[in-house]
């Protein structure tokens, strides 16, 4: 998938919040199949992946010790309890995993030791591009099965996870009709600094960036270079 593309293209829309729906597996007993997660935290477990805009010319850290926006992540959570009828987890780590290939048994037990509690392949990098392009960005996950650390003795079919999928899909729809309708018309006046992310985070003194970065980056820092 072309994280960074995307992200660039809604930070060229004028787009300031990100909602991304995600299908996970649960890594914990009590996040059952069709439970919602709203997750705090993430852990990243990819390899492969171009996760940061800057390639050069400019260095750029940001923070990321609080990885998703909180003020998005309440309104995902009051919407989601508001349908009264889905279990939904506050807070969580979400480990991301590279795959295609979902993760052996080992692997599985270490995330969990590791107190992790959900376990997907999509979160990262777009919740780093996310932040370098100071939009607010949170998770809806949506538990589609216990990973392969679960010893059941109900099999597994296609029709129960098919069956769980649209349950998923359904819930998601349900609870983007109702965040919309919160989205704050003004992000300066929310708790959370998604709009700043960039702030004292260039490394580079303006007058050392090459001409070419600053075109190429003006989009994202133009406004902190200039
Ligand atoms: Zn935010």
């Amino acid at each position: 998938m072309p994280s960074r593309a995307n992200i660039w293209a809604l930070k060229s829309l004028g787009v300031e919040w990100v909602i991304s729906v995600s299908a996970v597996g649960s890594l914990r007993e009590n996040i059952a199949p069709r439970d919602l997660v709203i997750p705090d935290q993430l852990f990243d477990r990819t390899k492969s992946r171009v996760n940061s805009f800057y390639e050069g010319g400019v260095v750029v850290h940001c923070s990321f010790a609080e990885p998703f926006c909180p003020t998005l992540s309440s309104l995902l959570l009051e919407s989601a309890r508001e349908l009264g009828d889905v279990k939904v987890h506050q807070g969580g780590t979400y480990v991301c995993m590279e795959g295609p290939l979902f993760s052996t048994k080992a692997e599985s037990n270490v995330y969990r030791k590791l107190e992790m509690d959900i376990i997907g392949m999509t979160a990262l990098p777009e919740a780093k591009l996310a932040r370098e392009a100071e939009l607010c960005y949170a998770i809806i996950a949506c538990a589609t099965d216990y990973d392969c650390w679960y010893e059941s003795e109900e099999t597994v079919s296609v029709d129960m996870v098919i069956g769980n999928l649209s349950a998923n899909i359904e819930n998601a729809k349900r609870i983007l009709q109702k965040v919309a309708q919160k989205l704050p018309a003004d992000r300066h006046a929310q708790e959370c600094t998604c709009e700043h992310a960039l702030a004292s985070t260039i490394m580079t003194a303006p007058a050392l960036i090459p001409a070419e970065a600053k075109e190429k980056y003006n989009l994202l820092i133009g406004r902190y270079i200039s």
